[in-house]
């Protein structure tokens, strides 16, 4: 059983530590937070033991009646492996400590990519973390892009991709995040980080992306275009992305238009905070010109990382050096696929559990 300490409980980490719980092979050693807030409330309602960023913050959670169990340092070394959520650039700052305890590290995309030792996803290169000291769980619309090039290049061979992010403008919680009325070039300047970002996944890939910021909090919704190697039908690659469990492509009779439906959609199917692990592609709008490939995906930023965490767990810790069956181990332990109506055969799909 591994025991994995949280540094960081707030959007990424506290949906980490719910999924690290759900595991056969984990369970959470403990999880850090800066102050007695309501997340705090939550992870000692959950029954995960808090740790505090520092001394002097543990003050605030006794006076708040909050009981803690020691600072940062002690959860590191109560861990056999530490999930860094904290905000952007701060987890590189506990880089130092995740070393000095000799503690395998797993860090967000919000850092540098040489924070760690690898940039990470799942499905397009576990085996690159596999007894890494250290590796990083690539952002949310890094993390969506790879799920989707994995199986292309894989199959189509790719020549040129070119991606337009239209990206939330914050999280529901980022109270203080905008714009609240306009539509920016976020950033302006072209390629935007995220073609960049990708390279760290698959180096040789030729990407240009452009990135923009909408007011909306719920889901960042990317418009691809890949020129292939191959020249397939639209159905053919339709087919080929129906075969990925962390790839949904939603069929039109759902009727779902937009991010909003789609988080209806499921909240109705139970999912924990309405949380949506897969990316969503409009089937209807997959579509090949030429030898060109179009789409439309909505990745969850919340969410769609929290399954690659779990994945990337099992990677640095040596647990497996399969892909195929820590995702498959993961997806049966979350639900992922489960609960959504595959689009081809109108069945549901089943997360077979891992064999060893
Ligand atoms: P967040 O602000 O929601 O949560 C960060 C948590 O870390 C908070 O609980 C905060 O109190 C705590 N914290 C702050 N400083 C700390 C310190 N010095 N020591 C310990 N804890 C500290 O941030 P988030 O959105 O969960 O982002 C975490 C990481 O995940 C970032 O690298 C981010 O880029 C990445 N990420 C975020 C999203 C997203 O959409 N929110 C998606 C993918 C990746």
């Amino acid at each position: 059983m591994l025991h994995v300490g949280i540094n960081g409980f707030g959007t990424i980490g506290k949906r980490v530590a719910d999924a690290v719980r759900l595991q056969p092979d984990m369970t959470v050693a403990g999880v850090t937070k800066r102050s007695p807030n309501f997340e705090a409330v939550v992870a000692h309602d959950r029954g995960y033991d808090l740790y505090t960023a520092d001394e002097d913050s543990r003050a605030q959670f006794e006076a708040a009646d909050v009981p803690t169990q020691g600072v940062v340092s002690d959860l590191v070394e109560a861990s056999d492996v530490v999930v860094d959520a904290t905000p952007s650039g701060v987890g590189e700052t506990y880089a130092d400590l995740y070393s000095e305890y000799e503690t395998p590290a797993l860090f967000q995309g919000g850092e540098d990519a040489d924070v760690a030792e690898a940039s990470f996803n799942a499905r397009a290169n576990y085996e690159r973390a596999v007894d890494a000291e250290s590796a990083r769980v690539v952002s949310c619309n890094t993390t969506g892009l790879s799920r989707l090039f994995a199986p292309i290049r894989e199959q189509f061979g790719i020549e040129k991709a070119r991606v337009t992010l239209v990206r939330r403008g914050g999280d529901p919680s980022d109270t203080g995040r905008g714009p609240i009325n306009d539509t920016l070039p976020d950033p302006v300047e072209i390629p935007s980080h995220h073609g960049p970002d990708v390279e760290t996944v698959f180096p040789d890939i030729d990407i240009d992306t452009m990135g923009m910021k909408v007011p909306t909090t719920q889901m960042h919704t990317h418009s691809v275009n890949v020129t292939l190697d191959a020249d397939p039908t639209a159905a053919e690659v339709r087919d080929a992305l129906s075969q990925e469990s962390r790839l949904f492509l939603l069929p039109e009779h759902l009727d779902i238009d937009g991010a909003g439906k789609l988080k209806e959609y499921t909240r109705d199917a139970g999912r924990p905070r309405g949380d949506v692990w897969e990316n969503c592609i409009w089937a209807e709008s997959v579509t090949v010109e030429d030898g060109d490939l179009y789409l439309f995906q909505a990745i969850h930023q919340e969410a769609d990382v929290v399954p690659e965490n779990i994945d990337a767990i099992r990677a640095v810790c040596g647990r497996t050096t399969s892909a195929e069956t820590s995702i498959q181990r993961t997806n049966g332990a979350l639900g992922i696929g489960q609960d959504l109506l595959d689009h081809d055969t109108g069945t549901r799909r089943t997360g077979s559990p891992a064999d060893d």
